[in-house]
């Protein structure tokens, strides 16, 4: 289902839709052409079928942000290696960072060991919460480890690197759950061991160094489209909400007509329309004085509209009573893999 949706999504030209530059302006030919202010409304409408939509668009996680890394930061034959065939969606990818030993929400404390040797690069660590790991499509990995572990600039020390998911030495061990669930939105979570892994030095992204800057580079633009997916989430949970609120019926008037549940809905509403601009406002920032000096926005948007869509979404589950707890969503993706 999900591939007739590609071909579906290409033919209409609704492919690749999230691919804007770093300072905004249309991408060089990979995309549709359009700013983070344009994209954010579409993005917006896949967030009402999260499981589906972006990976029938090719704008899903971490796809987007290793596409983008790759364009930004990867040479002509990396581009052509595995960037290609990810703006073609013929295969997934996954963003190896981080560890369930060290702080991972501080990179410098990686402990994944790049060691270089000869011509090559040997890999060794383990990462955990890897999404898409455990989605047999996902043909690479990009690894962050330390090439300098002893360098005196502790954000000098890592560096980036291509891993093919077959390279001897990758072990892709379990899926990681999610509460208690796995999580297929992006082909699932894995905890993966990197055992002397080797791979060729030209696979190393970047120069020897520049992991934590291209890190950090990646993040902003994967945060907004979390963001604007989120909303489009919200919406979704209000409509159904009050469908719900008109259509069932408790202590003699329907719950619509009941004054807890009119001020779930008006304060959804009202958030909603403020977390949407302040969205708005960060991709035009992000389109007009670039990814970092809408650093400031990108946080705030990053606290707030998970905080806000949490809550309506719980409200909705509540209005839905217990069928509210009902996980009636299907992953048509994970019953295709479940079966290989
Ligand atoms: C569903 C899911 C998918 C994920 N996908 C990926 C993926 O694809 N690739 C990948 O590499 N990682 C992925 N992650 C991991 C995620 O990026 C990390 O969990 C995150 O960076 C935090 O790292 P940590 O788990 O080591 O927590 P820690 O670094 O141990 O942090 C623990 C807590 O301390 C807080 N904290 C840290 N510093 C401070 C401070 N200065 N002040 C106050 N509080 C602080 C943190 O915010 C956090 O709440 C995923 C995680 C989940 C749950």
């Amino acid at each position: 289902m999900v591939e007739e949706l590609k071909a579906e999504a290409k033919r209409q030209g609704l492919w690749n839709l999230f691919f804007v530059d770093q300072h905004g302006l249309p991408d060089a030919g990979y995309g549709a052409g359009l700013t983070n202010l344009q994209y954010a409304p579409l993005a917006e409408i896949t967030g009402r079928s999260p499981h589906l939509a972006p990976t029938a668009l090719n704008c899903a996680a971490p796809d987007t942000g290793n596409m983008e890394l790759l364009a930004q930061f990867g040479d002509e034959a990396q581009k052509k290696q595995w960037l290609e065939p990810l703006l073609t969606g013929e295969i997934r990818s996954a963003f190896a960072m981080t560890e369930p030993e060290v702080a991972s929400s501080d990179a410098t404390n990686i402990e994944t060991r790049i060691r270089r040797d000869g011509d090559a690069y040997v890999i060794d660590g383990r990462k955990w919460y890897i999404s898409g790991a455990m989605n047999p499509d996902c043909k690479v990995f990009i690894v962050m480890g330390k090439t300098d572990p002893d360098g005196t600039d502790l954000r000098r020390q890592q560096s980036m690197i291509l891993v093919p998911r077959d390279t001897p030495g990758v072990e892709v061990r379990r899926a990681m759950k999610v509460y208690g669930y796995e999580d297929h939105y992006h082909g699932g979570h894995a905890e993966v061991l990197f055992d002397g892994v080797r791979v060729p030095a030209a696979n190393l992204v970047g120069e020897e160094g520049g992991g934590f800057a291209i890190a950090q580079a990646r993040l902003g633009p994967g945060r907004i489209h979390h963001c604007m997916r989120l909303i489009g989430m919200a919406e979704r949970a209000v409509e159904l909400m009050c469908r719900r609120a008109v259509s069932r019926t408790a202590f003699g008037k329907a719950l619509a007509q009941q004054g807890v549940v009119q001020n779930w809905i008006a304060d959804a509403r009202v958030t909603i329309e403020q977390l949407r601009l302040l969205v708005l406002k960060t991709a035009w920032l992000m389109d007009t004085v670039g990814n970092r000096g809408a650093h400031t926005e990108i946080q705030a948007i990053k606290i707030a509209t998970p905080r806000a869509v949490v809550d309506i979404i719980d409200k909705a589950v509540q209005a839905h009573g217990a069928g509210g707890c009902r996980r009636t969503s299907r992953w048509p993706s994970c019953g295709r893999r479940r079966g290989r």
